[in-house]
């Protein structure tokens, strides 16, 4: 089964054809700047053929059809009809506590995603337009959302609740949700097939670090906890975001300096984390250069960032009692040795050591800790679109 999986965001949207029975990718790429002016699509084929269209892409209706036709397209395409499409599957970042798995997208669904708006402004009414734009053009094909939320909809009441007056739970839903659920899941199923153990019988703490940043404690195959919130600004710090702050803070800023709502969010979700603190970068690349170039500001912004995973991989082992792996993921833990090696600085009390000669090596899945290390430590390329095409594929398998 081929099985188009999207990522809609605002200006953008990320695809990959996958042929779901055999896990291979066929076709990949992005569409950037939509609804402006440069609009391109770039698109790479499983044999390596890569192809950079611009065009006017007003909207997500004409970047799927921009999509539908490069993978057409007889010198560049993989497909030779729209019916070799037989699913799609959405990452849809928010399913609120409606949805704890993926689901087939019906009216009810779409009803349900659009409820979430209120707490996931800037992502599901994106993701939402790509549903319709798929409507549009490939009417009758079946689509799936997986949701970045639902992997964590099992975690106890006690991580997700927060210390507010409980009607705002009950009134407003307001409680931890947590995000990058596919990431999570995707590299704790794989740690488990890797240590040749049943996941259930696992504690693991799954670090997800690209340009957002989540961690989660998986006990017995259950998200039990996880760093990101209410929003995905809670937990560690990020390339623009601050993750945790105390609260009061930015009610003092408003004070001082008399910002708006709208400016206080941008303060804490575009001007915080990796670049506000160094004011060099959001890049992690770019800070650990600075970094040993001797900038004092890039080494702060690098010394909090594996601070704070150190002080959730101890609080983790707290909440589970106790930890057989850490996992390290997503663009900078796939990446970065220096981050790697930080965070696992000086846990030796923990069972955690780190092979550096293997750390430092090339290889891209990877267990990084020493034989003698109690706890193991992995580097798993994560595999997102993977997790969403082959819910796509069971879920529409069993409806058939
Ligand atoms: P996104 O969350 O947008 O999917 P990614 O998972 O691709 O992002 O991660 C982006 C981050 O990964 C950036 O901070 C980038 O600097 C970092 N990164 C990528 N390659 C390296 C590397 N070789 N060393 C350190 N950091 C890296």
């Amino acid at each position: 089964m081929n099985v188009l999986v999207l990522n809609c965001g605002s200006s953008s949207v990320k695809y990959q054809l996958i042929e779901a029975d055999t896990q291979k990718w066929l076709a990949k790429g992005g569409i950037e700047r939509i609804g402006m002016s440069g609009a391109t699509l770039k698109n790479i084929r499983h044999d390596g053929d890569e192809i950079t269209i611009a065009g006017e892409i007003v909207d997500h209706i004409v970047a799927i059809e921009y999509i539908l036709a490069v993978l057409l397209s007889r010198n560049h395409g993989v497909i030779n009809d729209k019916s070799d499409i037989h699913a799609i599957g959405h990452r849809v970042v928010h399913g609120g506590e409606t949805f704890s798995s993926s689901v087939l997208i019906t009216d009810e669904v779409i009803k349900s995603i659009r409820e979430n708006f209120e707490i996931a402004p800037l992502h599901n009414p994106h993701n939402l337009r790509g549903i319709n734009a798929c409507q549009v053009n490939l009417p009758g094909t079946p689509q799936v959302a997986v949701f970045d939320t639902a992997f964590h909809q099992q975690m106890p009441r006690k991580a997700f609740l927060y210390g507010l007056p409980y009607s705002l739970y009950s009134q407003y839903k307001i409680r931890r949700y947590g995000f990058h659920g596919a990431s999570h899941r995707y590299v704790s199923e794989r740690v488990a097939m890797l240590m040749n153990t049943e996941l259930k019988q696992l504690k693991l703490i799954t670090c997800h670090l690209g340009n957002g940043c989540s961690m989660a404690a998986i006990n017995d195959g259950i998200s039990v906890d996880t760093t990101m919130g209410f929003t995905p600004l809670e937990g560690l710090l990020m390339g623009t975001r601050s993750g945790d702050i105390d609260p009061s803070i930015i009610l003092y800023i408003m004070g001082k300096e008399g910002i708006t709502l709208a400016e206080a969010n941008t303060l804490l979700n575009k001007h915080s984390g990796l670049q506000g603190i160094s004011g060099v970068s959001s890049d992690m690349r770019e800070i650990v250069q600075e970094m040993k170039n001797g900038d004092k500001k890039a080494k702060y912004a690098f010394d909090v960032f594996c601070y704070r995973i150190k002080k959730y991989i101890g609080s983790y082992a707290a909440a589970m009692g106790g930890l057989d792996a850490v996992v390290f993921t997503g663009g900078i833990g796939e990446n970065s040795v220096d981050v790697r090696k930080d965070c696992c600085d000086g846990m030796a009390y923990f069972g955690i050591r780190i092979d550096d000669a293997v750390n430092e090596s090339k290889e891209k899945e990877k267990l990084i800790s020493t034989a003698d290390s109690k706890t193991k430590v992995f580097v798993i390329p994560t595999n997102e679109e993977l997790v969403i095409a082959v819910d796509t594929k069971t879920i529409v398998q069993t409806k058939q």
